[in-house]
């Protein structure tokens, strides 16, 4: 088949393109996110659910689905999906229904997948991305297919995701933009990550979107005809693939043609949407309750336990720092990953100053664990040690250009920031006499310099105290190099 070509994809990030076609049509969004639960054992069996192991290690008859197999829900994928559909504001079932959703592919040696269809467990919740309200349709359990693995000697199947447990959210058409698509994924995968549900791994694929995309007039409230586009593995391929899309449609529809309902399969490194297979053909999946698979009926306890149990949420987080006295953008940078949010909290509550902790955490800190590709939560300093270091720093001890080399060698070397210092000669020199000696001479070996100073020309104030840091290598207590420079060029006459 051939790939379908549209218009090169215009640039713009996250709030830069609110509309990507033409002020002639409006674009309507929804995502379905597939969130893999942090379960140890699969959805109905108590093979591992974890990603990797050799091929078709990690499976059992009921995995394979084979005669007189019996699967066996999961509590803990129940509670995982729960606590996702209670931090979303959704309607709890007391009862919902596994049904079997039919189709054949190499990959699902049963024949139907086990999912919800009819009475999913949670329905019509919100998520708020910002500032707006998007609603979500239903969030249900459903398990993993294997995967084709294609190579040299031709196709086989690893079986090893076969039931292993997801969490199916699935949002109203409420986005209007690529760039409102990617900010609610984003939103998406940083909730289900406070939440514990998810890894949020999109690389690893724990976290998967597809997304539906139709074009209409503006002012319309009719949907027009929607593609599906399936295997969006990336924040920027969500962007990519939806401008794409929403181009084409475009290009369609104002050469007078008809979109046609179909999937696509966004390919990343081409940039460019293929027909998957034709949509009509697909929609009868033949559901059917699971006849081997009892209701799942969440009682009110169980419900008060999971609410009970539930963390700060992002947003309450970052309305908290703003009261602390952060900017919404720092607050926002540093609430992005529980793990950050939690050594920003640690940093401040072992005495840092305030700014100090905002500025390093979500600078410093994070570039380092970038750079290293290391997670917060794995980061080699520990909270107390960055607090020392930055409580030195606010008592003088030594300059914040100085604190950075310091820090590097704590994260790459360990130890503390007093023995850092030391060894690196780092510490400002704070004794006044000592800088107060190098003041006369610096000031005695440049007459003319001083003249000119004394003549009116004040910026060469700057100049002195300039050749004072080179002559202590950077070192001078930078307040008192500032006083004791101006005390000596404004001592009127020669004090030698
Ligand atoms: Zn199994």
């Amino acid at each position: 088949m051939l790939p379908l070509r549209g218009p090169a994809p215009r640039r713009g990030g996250p709030g830069a393109g609110g509309d990507v076609v033409t002020g002639a049509w409006e674009t309507v969004i929804g995502l379905e996110v597939h969130a893999q639960l942090l379960t140890a054992t699969k959805a109905f069996c108590g093979c591992a659910a974890a990603v990797g192991g050799a091929p078709n290690s990690r499976c059992c008859p009921v995995c394979l689905g084979l005669p007189g197999a019996l699967p066996v829900l999961n509590r803990q994928a129940v509670e995982l999906t729960l606590r996702v559909g209670l931090a979303t504001g959704c309607r709890i079932a007391p009862v919902s229904v596994m049904a079997r959703k039919h189709y054949f592919y190499p990959d699902l040696p049963k024949g139907y997948q086990i999912s919800q269809y009819a009475r999913p467990l949670c329905e019509e919740g919100a998520l708020t991305v910002d500032g707006r309200r998007v609603r979500l349709k239903r969030i249900h359990l459903e398990e993993d297919a294997g995967k084709s693995v294609h190579g040299a000697g031709g196709t086989r199947v690893d079986l090893n995701r076969c039931g292993v447990p997801l969490a199916e959210i699935v949002t109203e058409p409420d986005l209007r933009s690529p760039a409102e698509a990617h900010a609610t994924l984003r939103a998406l995968r940083q909730l289900l990550v406070y939440l514990g549900v998810c890894d949020g791994n999109m690389e690893e694929g724990s976290l998967r979107c597809d997304a539906n995309l139709s074009l209409r007039r503006p002012g319309s409230t009719a949907l027009g005809v929607k593609t599906e586009l399936k295997n969006l593995n990336s924040f920027r391929g969500v962007e990519a693939a939806l401008r794409f899309e929403a181009e084409r449609q475009a290009a369609l529809l104002e050469a007078g043609e008809r979109v046609r309902p179909e999937t696509l399969l966004w390919d990343a490194a081409a940039r460019e949407a293929r027909p998957m297979r034709g949509k009509e053909d697909a929609e009868d999946y033949r559901y059917v309750p699971d006849p081997d698979l009892p209701p799942v009926r969440v009682d009110p306890a169980w419900l008060d336990a999971v609410r009970a149990s539930l963390p700060e949420l992002p947003a309450a987080r970052a309305a908290r720092f703003v009261a602390l006295g952060l900017t919404p953008y720092d607050a926002g940078v540093l609430t992005a990953d529980p793990a950050l949010a939690d050594t920003f909290e640690a940093v401040l509550g072992a005495g840092a100053p305030l700014a100090a902790a905002t500025s390093w955490v979500s600078g410093e800190l994070l570039r380092h664990a970038n750079e290293r590709g290391l997670a917060p939560a794995d980061f080699p300093v520990p909270p107390a040690g960055l607090a020392d270091l930055l409580k030195r720093v606010e008592a003088g001890e030594l300059s914040n250009s100085a604190a950075k080399t310091v820090f590097a060698r704590m994260v790459d070397e360990g130890g503390d920031a007093a023995a850092w210092i030391r060894r690196l000669d780092l510490g400002l020199v704070s004794d006044e006499d000592a800088l107060a000696a190098r003041v006369a001479a610096i000031v005695a070996a440049n007459p003319s310099e001083l003249a000119r100073y004394r003549a009116g020309e004040s910026k060469l104030f700057g100049w002195f105290v300039g050749q004072l840091m080179a002559d202590s290598k950077g070192k001078a207590d930078p307040r008192l190099a500032s006083r004791l420079v101006r005390e000596r060029l404004d001592a009127g006459a020669d004090g030698d």
